[in-house]
C-alpha cells in the first residue's frame, strides 16, 4: 500500500490541507476559513477528517519564523495568534504522529523541486506571489533551511513604510496588498478606470482580484499596476540571480494569474540588471500554485521522516 502524508498550509485567510501519496499526488483536500482564534483546534478538526490509518505524519506549512526544532512559530506577521504557539507538541500529542513546522515559503519551495516545475534543477529560487511575497530555494539539490524574505529586499531606498520597520521593500510593490494599496491611490488622484464603477465609488471594496479582471477587461490603470509589479519583481529576481546564480526561477502564488501582464516587464528587467554570464535563467510559472505549499509540507514529512528511520 502507498504510504501518505498530511500536508497543512496556515495563510491569513485559508487553512489549505491536503492528503499526499509518496509519489506526490495529492489524495484529498479540505479547504476551511483560518479562524481569528484557536488555529490549532480548527486544524486539530481538519485533521480528525483527513487522517487514514496509511498517513505517516503531519507538515504544516506558516508564514513567518519557524523554530523548527521546537516546532514552534516564533514570529508570523500575518497570523499574530500563533506566535509562540507549540504547534509541533499539540498536534503530536494529540494524534501520535511526527509533526514538521517549516516557513509556508520553503514548503512550496520544496513542493516544486518534489513534484513540480523544479524537479529537473538542482539550484533554483521559488518566489509566491499572494497577499504578501515568499520566497524559498532549492540548493544543491536540497531545500535551502535559512530564512530567506525575499519581499523585504528593498527595491527603493526612501520608499513605502513596511509593516516589518523598514522602507521601500519589495513585498510593499508586488503583492496582493500593494496592489490594492496602489489602485486606491491611483483612483483618488483622478485616474480613470473602470474599477471606479466596479466598486460602486467605494475603493475600500477592491480586491487584487477585482484590479485582475479589470486589467483582463483592457483597463490601462490596472495594466499598469502589473506593469509596475513586473518592473519591481523583475529587479528583485535580478538581485537574487546575482546572489545565488540559480538555473531557475519558479513563480507561484494566488496572483500567478495576471502572469501575462508582468511576466514581460519582468524579462526585461532581469536581463538588463543580471550579470550577463549568469545569463540565461529560466523563468517558469508553477504548474500548481494554488496547493504548493501544502504538497511541499506533506513532502518534506517523506523526506525528513523517512531519512530518520
Ligand atoms: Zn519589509
Amino acid at each position: 500500500m502507498l504510504k501518505s502524508a498530511i500536508g497543512i498550509d496556515v495563510g491569513g485567510t485559508n487553512i489549505k490541507v491536503t492528503r499526499v501519496s509518496e509519489r506526490g499526488e495529492v489524495v484529498e483536500r479540505i479547504t476551511g476559513p483560518t479562524p481569528p482564534n484557536d488555529i490549532t483546534g480548527k486544524i486539530t478538526m481538519i485533521l480528525r477528517d483527513i487522517l487514514k490509518p496509511d498517513v505517516i505524519g503531519i507538515g504544516v506549512g506558516v508564514a513567518g519564523i519557524i523554530d523548527k526544532k521546537r516546532g514552534v512559530v516564533l514570529d508570523s506577521p500575518n497570523i499574530p495568534t500563533l506566535n509562540n504557539s507549540p504547534l509541533k507538541e499539540t498536534l503530536e500529542r494529540e494524534f501520535s504522529l511526527p509533526v514538521i513546522v517549516e516557513n509556508d515559503a520553503n514548503a512550496y519551495a520544496y513542493s516544486e523541486k518534489w513534484a513540480g516545475a523544479g524537479k529537473d534543477f538542482d539550484n533554483f529560487v521559488a518566489l509566491t506571489l499572494g497577499t504578501g511575497l515568499g520566497s524559498g530555494a532549492i540548493y544543491k539539490g536540497e531545500l535551502f533551511e535559512g530564512a530567506m524574505e525575499a519581499g523585504h529586499i528593498v527595491v527603493e531606498p526612501n520608499g513605502r513604510s513596511c509593516p516589518c520597520g523598514s522602507f521601500g521593500c519589495l513585498e510593499s510593490y508586488v503583492s496582493g496588498r500593494a496592489i490594492v494599496n496602489k489602485a486606491i491611490s491611483l483612483l483618488e488622484e483622478g485616474t480613470q478606470s473602470i474599477l471606479r464603477e466596479c466598486c460602486n465609488g467605494n475603493f475600500y471594496k477592491i480586491t487584487s482580484e477585482l484590479v485582475y479582471r479589470s486589467a483582463l477587461d483592457g483597463d490601462n490603470l490596472s495594466r499598469e499596476i502589473f506593469r509596475e509589479v513586473g518592473r519591481y519583481l523583475g529587479m528583485s529576481i535580478a538581485n537574487l540571480i546575482n546572489i545565488f546564480s540559480p538555473e531557475a526561477i519558479i513563480i507561484g502564488g494566488g496572483l500567478i494569474g495576471a502572469w501575462d501582464f508582468f511576466i514581460e516587464e519582468l524579462k526585461v528587467e532581469v536581463s538588463k540588471k543580471s550579470l550577463k554570464p549568469l545569463l540565461p535563467v529560466k523563468i517558469l510559472k508553477s504548474i500548481f500554485p494554488e496547493e504548493g505549499g501544502s504538497i511541499g509540507a506533506a513532502g518534506l514529512v517523506f523526506e525528513r521522516c523517512l531519512k530518520a528511520t
